[in-house]
């Protein structure tokens, strides 16, 4: 067995967090990350790296992209797999974001898993959350409208992340916009599409046996970081 090998037989930890939009999935990815150490893997990321590297891989995606089309769950899947080959051997746990996002990137995702990773076992998080409280957060989102910057705000009464003086952006002093998205009716059509995907995907790992954690997340992120390392059983590691 090679030194690669070998670190690659200890234990992995995969997380998937299901959540509506506006459930904090990437915020409560980001205290993972700085603050555990956790690896996050944005397959949105990914796929702009391949493209830029022109990979094989990059290069089907391109293609599909200028033709118009989706990028197919085999591409997204052997993605992800290189990345396992690559980075699983470094790193022990990963935060799995945006993949998988439909029932049958799911079924390649724990076939690849059995297949060439059975040292990774998925822990799968379900981010519960009101509707109201969504559309409560979403609709109080604001955006620096400077495309470099991006910064996010919100307006929602206490929140740390009000802007300082009026509806400018503290970092550049841009004018703060709210996207298009994020207006009430978009987001109830948003959200009851989003939860007809969440509900199969749910059901799919009910199905397989997995064990599905619930974190509410309808509380300050300082709460939710506490119970979700609990949760995960990291409290007292
Ligand atoms: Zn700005």
């Amino acid at each position: 067995m090679t030194k690669r090998e070998a670190s690659i037989s200890a234990q992995r930890e995969l997380f998937i967090f299901i959540g509506p939009p506006g459930s904090g999935k990437g915020t409560l990815a980001d205290a993972c990350v700085k603050n555990l150490n956790w690896k996050q893997l944005s397959t949105g990321n990914l796929c702009r790296q391949h493209i830029a590297e022109q990979t094989e891989i990059g290069k089907h995606i391109d293609f599909a992209i200028k033709s118009g089309k989706l990028v197919s769950d085999s591409l997204v899947v052997a993605m992800v797999h290189d990345w396992f080959s690559r980075y699983l051997a470094i790193h022990n746990t990963v935060i799995l974001d945006g993949f998988p996002r439909t029932v049958p990137q799911a079924q390649e995702l724990s076939s690849l898993l059995e297949k060439n990773f059975s040292n990774a076992r998925l822990k799968i998080m379900q981010l519960e959350i009101s509707d109201e409280g969504v559309i409560q957060r979403l609709c109080s989102r604001y955006l620096c409208e400077n495309k470099e910057c991006q910064a996010v705000y919100s307006t929602a009464s206490g929140s740390m992340l009000a802007p300082k003086v009026g509806m400018i952006c503290d970092i550049c002093q841009t004018r703060l916009v709210r996207r298009k998205d994020d207006e009430e009716a978009t987001v109830r059509e948003r959200l009851s599409g989003y939860y007809k995907h969440e509900k199969a995907l749910l059901d799919f790992y009910r199905e397989r046996g997995e064990a599905i954690q619930s974190l509410s997340v309808e509380k300050p992120l300082e709460d939710v970081f506490k119970d979700f390392k609990r949760l995960a059983g990291f409290e007292k590691r």
